[in-house]
């Protein structure tokens, strides 16, 4: 992690000096392009006119001229002012012919007779081009030394029109010197310049950056609202310690607490008396901590305190009830008091977490059972909780997980009568394997999906499963599907079933559903008005786990029931009192005065079986006739049954099932 920063960082660092160089370079490139291409054209526009400005000054300043070009030769005051005016104009050879083109005069002195048109050819193509054109030229060369040279062909003009030419070569080799180290000193101070406001401007942007990661650093680690350290900064710091102690974790204790204001105001105060309230604390734990610990703010009104040295627990204990003690107390918010309760969870180094960020886990779980639990209001990490929370946590992902996918699938108990041992129906039972916990009990996932808010959706599909699974059976046999009492406030409840039923085109009165009391505690009227329109479409309603709940005798006579399923526990009983015997003597009494259907679940024994039948159950359901089956097994039990419950009937035994036969 270290190192991917570190080299990010590097390469953002070269990055612009890498395009500090190249823009150098090319600033450079660019410069020097143009102090060339400048100079060039500047040598070559003073050559034009030096080259043309001589020619016509020397048709002028010698009076024999026209004698010269006449043929006549130059007298030596001639060859004197010649040699000066060549010198002054930079000349480095001149020549001067007549009008047809013959040489007549050349700068080393020498005079031409012979050959000239050959010699024109050859020294002066140029000339020779102007002289058939008539017309006056100059023209720029390059010497092999890219020294700049200019020629001019200047007419020199007598009475009768042109009488002879003047061919004069200037050397530009000062003025290119001149100009090329102007131009270099000039681009070298432009350079200057650029690369000057280059590095500046670099400078001074990194040094921008630098100020401005300073700041986001700084609010990255720090609460706006409050001013404290947040969360990832006080784990970071609690590392750090850790690593200059040089061990695995220093004895030190993490405190986290939180406020909130007492019940009824809670729904009083806005966000604006919230973070008044934050700030509030923040002051408290501030002068609290003294600078004696570190405190964070960690979440709206919750805050922690990093303790070092905390070598005794019964020391980190009171100072947690100090601590709650302190920010429990009424707290000013403008024209109002608000009276807060504080809560704090404690998680030591020594026990609860090899990280920092174990131990901030394992204290917002203290937290978390200290205001469950209310009265004192602080307390210690408790790891059996602690499994606790993270087997629901685990529990939730795999109800999700399986509520996306449709990953539920139901599982049947067979039911049978209890005299005469025929296969009454089964009850559909949900099954949850998921891959990483492998099967959940219904007991402990069902709930999870109520709290979820996804129980309507699972248990909608469970009635349409259980329905489309009862329409391949015999058409006496039923199915019960329990009911959850969310079910009921979900306001769907009777289209689920009218839709289950609908779908698989089974009759109203071959599905039963299960409730039990606690379905009955939560809006007994409108669950009545539901029982009631469930029982009007013919569906029959049986009160499941009868005797766990309130048992109040009012449920069964009020509510529209048709069957009446005794708890397993009763059962279970039968084997160990006598006790037992009398209650399940009286509950079946109390059904049948009723004109209930009597069930008994969770039969394991022979001997469980025959009192019961002895006592005048109806129907019984356990594992000693026949476990909880897939769906695929059903064709197998229903042939069986029905093989065997005419031999049974023949001999009048009782029992049913696999077990029991
Ligand atoms: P329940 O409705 O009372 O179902 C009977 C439970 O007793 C079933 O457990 C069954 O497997 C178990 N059982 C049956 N015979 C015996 C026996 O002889 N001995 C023992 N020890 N147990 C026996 P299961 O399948 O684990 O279901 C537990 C509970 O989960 C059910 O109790 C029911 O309240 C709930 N449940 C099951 N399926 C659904 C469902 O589809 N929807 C809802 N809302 N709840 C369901
Ligand atoms: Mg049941
Ligand atoms: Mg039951």
């Amino acid at each position: 992690m270290t190192k991917g920063l570190s080299r990010s960082r590097l390469i953002k660092r070269a990055s612009p000096i890498a395009g500090f160089v190249a823009l150098a370079s090319l600033i450079g490139l660019a410069g020097y392009a143009f102090n060339e291409a400048a100079t060039a054209r500047l040598l070559e526009a003073e050559a034009r006119i030096d080259a043309k400005g001589w020619s016509e000054g020397l048709s002028h300043s010698i009076p024999d001229l026209s004698d010269i070009i006449a043929g006549m030769p130059p007298s030596s005051s001639t060859y004197k002012s010649l040699e000066l005016v060549r010198r002054a104009g930079q000349v480095s050879a001149f020549r001067v012919y007549d009008a047809r083109g013959q040489l007549r005069l050349m700068s080393d002195g020498r005079t031409a007779r012979q050959g000239t048109r050959q010699l024109i050819e050859v020294v002066d193509p140029a000339f020779a081009r102007a002289l058939r054109e008539e017309r006056e030229d100059t023209r720029i060369r390059r010497g092999e030394d890219s020294r700049i040279q200019a020629t001019a062909i200047v007419p020199v003009v007598g009475d009768e029109g042109i009488i002879g030419w003047i061919v004069a070569d200037i050397d530009q080799a000062k003025r290119q010197a001149l100009f090329s180290s102007m131009a270099s000193q000039a681009s070298a101070a432009i350079g200057f310049f650029l690369i000057s406001a280059c590095v500046l401007g670099f400078w001074y942007r990194n040094r921008e950056r630098a100020i401005v990661e300073q700041k986001l650093e700084w609010l990255a680690q720090r609460d706006q609202l409050t001013g404290l350290i947040n969360r990832s900064a006080l784990l970071k710091l609690a590392e750090r310690k850790i690593s200059d102690a040089g061990q695995k974790l220093p004895k030190s204790a993490l405190i986290i607490c939180d406020v909130a204001p007492l019940t009824g105001m809670d729904s009083m105060l806005g966000d604006e008396a919230r973070d008044q309230v934050a700030v509030a604390t923040a002051q408290r734990l501030t002068s609290f901590a003294n600078g004696r610990f570190e405190v964070a703010r960690i979440g709206r009104l919750t805050f922690a305190l990093w303790v070092d040295q905390a070598t005794d627990p019964a020391e980190v204990l009171s100072l947690a009830k100090e601590l709650t003690a302190r920010l429990g107390e009424p707290t000013n918010l403008g024209d109002t008091i608000c009276t807060l309760q504080a809560t704090a969870g404690i998680a030591l180094s020594s026990c609860d977490g090899d990280t920092p960020a174990d131990l901030m886990r394992s204290a917002e779980i203290a937290l978390h059972t200290a205001q469950e639990q209310g009265a004192p209001g602080y307390g210690f990490f408790n790891p059996e909780i602690a499994k606790d929370m993270r087997r629901q946590a685990a529990v939730q992902r795999a109800v999700a997980a399986a509520a996306a996918n449709h990953d539920f699938h139901l599982n049947y108990q067979p039911v049978y009568n209890i005299r005469t041992g025929e296969l009454n129906g089964f009850e559909a039972l949900i099954r949850m394997d998921d891959p990483e916990l492998g099967l959940v009990s219904p007991a402990e996932f069902i709930p999870v999906a109520e709290q979820m808010g996804l129980i309507n959706g699972i248990g909608a599909n469970c009635l349409e499963q259980a329905c489309r699974t009862a329409a391949t059976w015999p058409q006496h046999l039923v199915v019960a599907v329990n009911l959850s009492p969310s079910q009921f406030l979900s306001g769907s409840l009777i289209n689920d079933v009218r839709n289950a039923l609908e779908k698989a085109r089974l009759p109203a009165y071959r599905l039963e559903v299960e409730i039990t009391e606690g379905t009955l505690l939560n809006d007994s009227e409108l669950v009545l008005g539901q029982l009631r329109m469930l029982r009007d479409m013919g569906v029959a309603v049986s009160l499941d786990d009868f005797g766990t709940g309130y048992s109040s005798l009012g449920y069964l006579w009020k509510f529209p029931f048709s069957k009446l399923k005794i708890d397993r526990s009763f059962v279970q009983a039968l084997d160990e009192t006598q006790t037992a015997r009398s209650i399940l003597r009286s509950i079946i009494k109390l059904g049948h005065g009723l004109g209930l259907t009597v069930t008994a679940e969770g039969i394991e024994t022979q001997k469980q079986y025959t009192a019961l039948r002895d006592l005048g159950c109806d129907l019984a359901q356990g594992y000693l006739l026949d476990r909880p089956a897939s769906e695929t097994d059903l064709a197998g039990i229903i042939m069986r049954n029905f093989a065997k419950g005419l031999t049974r009937r023949s001999r009048s035994t009782p029992a049913a099932g696999r077990s029991a036969a």
